[in-house]
């Protein structure tokens, strides 16, 4: 039907992003090509050391997954988008297509190795997330092609992550947020994977703030120079949720209480965490 109908037309997914768009009239497809008839694009599979989940799967699904369960920072990540009519709407596919610079999937799929599976009439291409999300609201997408899946890499054993945003209320995007993976050998960070949301046009990958931690010991020490180089590496622009500089602070504060629950995650501790709220 996309070929069919053109450039004019657009998929509809969960219409959480979209439908609030078109009622602010600042998008105005002339065609919806609605993807909740098709069978079988929602689904969470364990299959050969990989996570896949089909793009329409709902948040509310993912947060709901006993699969999923086991890597916590995608729960962390799914029960904390907005709220349940969203959550039980929205999907993962329709989160990482309109690539939001808000958004909270492509800021904790950053720090997993994950693919994103495209689909045009010419068969499927697999897209690293990296390469995937170009710009604010701009992914690698044609406009003839969909999203059709999302395959994560299962974690290596001693891994924990955490993902942490800070809100002004529920069903509100965050003010920053942070998402910390990582692997520990002993008290030793043999990997370790940063990235902020909320601070910059994209999910910034905290290079510097993922090399304070690998190879180090885990010390007060380690965490306040991972958590200086995530406040450095922020991007973040004034708005009506803080200023440049508040939001820098934030995301500091966030990457260190993040790397903390992320340590005890992956010495098997059992970290309940939700976003914390002004
Ligand atoms: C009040 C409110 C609060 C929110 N708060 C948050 C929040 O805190 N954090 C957060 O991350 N999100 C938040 N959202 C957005 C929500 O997560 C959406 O679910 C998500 O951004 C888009 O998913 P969707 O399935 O609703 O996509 P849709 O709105 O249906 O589509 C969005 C865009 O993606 C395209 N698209 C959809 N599916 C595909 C596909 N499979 N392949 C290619 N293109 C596709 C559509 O054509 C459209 O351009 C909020 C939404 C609302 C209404």
């Amino acid at each position: 039907m996309l070929f069919q109908l053109g450039d004019d037309a657009k998929l509809l997914a969960g219409g959480q992003s979209l439908i609030p768009l078109m009622k602010l009239r600042f998008a105005n497809p002339t065609h919806l090509v609605d993807l909740n008839f098709i069978s079988g694009t929602s689904f969470i599979r364990e299959d050969k050391g990989t996570l896949r989940f089909g793009s329409l799967t709902r948040h509310a699904e993912i947060e709901n997954s006993a699969i999923v369960a086991k890597v916590p920072i995608l729960h962390d990540c799914a029960a904390g988008i907005a709220d349940v009519q969203v959550r039980n709407r929205g999907t993962i596919g329709g989160s990482l297509a309109e690539a939001d610079p808000s958004g909270d999937w492509a800021v904790v799929l950053s720090t997993l190795a994950t693919e994103v599976r495209c689909l045009g009439k010419h068969g499927e291409r697999a897209v690293d997330l990296q390469d995937f999300i170009k710009d604010a609201y701009t992914t690698d997408l044609a406009h003839n092609e969909l999203v059709s899946e999302i395959v994560i890499k299962m974690p290596a054993k001693g891994s924990g992550g955490a993902y942490l945003a800070f809100k002004r209320a529920a069903p509100v995007y965050p003010t920053a947020s942070a998402a910390v993976q990582l692997t520990l050998d002993g008290n030793v960070c043999v990997e370790a994977a940063i990235a902020l949301g909320c601070v910059g046009l994209t999910a910034i990958k905290a290079g510097d703030a993922e090399a304070a931690l690998r190879g180090q010991s885990i010390s007060e020490k380690t965490l306040s120079a991972a958590a200086e180089a995530a406040r450095a590496a922020a991007d973040p622009q004034s708005d009506m949720r803080g200023s440049a500089d508040y939001k820098r602070t934030l995301v500091g504060a966030l990457v260190r209480r993040a790397i903390d629950i992320a340590v005890r995650r992956a010495r098997g501790g059992r970290v309940e965490v939700s976003h914390i709220y002004a």
